[in-house]
């Protein structure tokens, strides 16, 4: 098979090792985030598989899942639903537990946020063990919604995290490292 090609605002992404803890090597965004070519190439990119997907509505996850998130829903003419940490949304939640490395975490979304059966595309910057983009995937799907895929711009692939994707939405990511 012909090697990928990597596009050149992939260079913008920077690898800051033992971050935030030893042995983790960060991939850093925000100098992508900051060129606005790289910027404008890369959500131009991100959103090319969905264009005519028919997606109602992007839903981003805490935190840097907001940023491309909200940009991403502008380029498809959709709205945006943030699903955050623990304590910072009002009204009435949905909340959904899932497993990190070391410990757990959760995610909540407003019950009211999107009218059942929207149609919405999952977006978050880098896919690693899965388990954020699983977490809400489920609860998408138990406020109603339906999950029309996942957009991430790196999937982390040694970590096979595309294995705990259960849905039968496309996954797509940009960049495989
Ligand atoms: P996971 O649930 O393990 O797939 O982790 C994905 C979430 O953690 C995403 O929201 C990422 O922003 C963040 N994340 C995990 N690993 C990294 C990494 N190496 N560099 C940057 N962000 C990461």
């Amino acid at each position: 098979m012909d090697d990928p090609v990597i596009p050149a605002w992939a260079s913008l992404i920077r690898d800051v090792a033992d971050f935030p803890s030893p042995g983790i090597m960060f991939k850093d965004i925000a100098p992508l985030l900051a060129d606005a070519d790289g910027l404008a190439a890369m959500l131009s990119a991100l959103a090319a598989p969905w264009r005519d997907a028919g997606i109602e509505a992007v839903a981003g996850t805490e935190s840097r899942g907001f940023i491309l998130g909200a940009a991403l829903a502008c380029q498809l003419g959709a709205g945006f639903v943030p699903l955050r940490k623990p304590g910072k949304l009002p009204g009435l939640l949905l909340d959904e537990a899932y497993a990190l490395e070391y410990g757990s975490d959760r995610l909540q979304m407003q019950a009211d946020a999107l009218p059942a059966g929207t149609r919405v595309l999952l977006v978050d910057d880098v896919l690693a063990t899965g388990g954020t983009l699983a977490a809400a995937a489920r609860l998408l799907q138990r406020q109603g919604a339906r999950v029309a895929g996942a957009a991430v711009l790196i999937e982390l692939v040694e970590l096979r995290g595309r294995q705990r994707w259960e849905c039968a939405a496309p996954l797509q990511s940009l960049l495989r490292l």
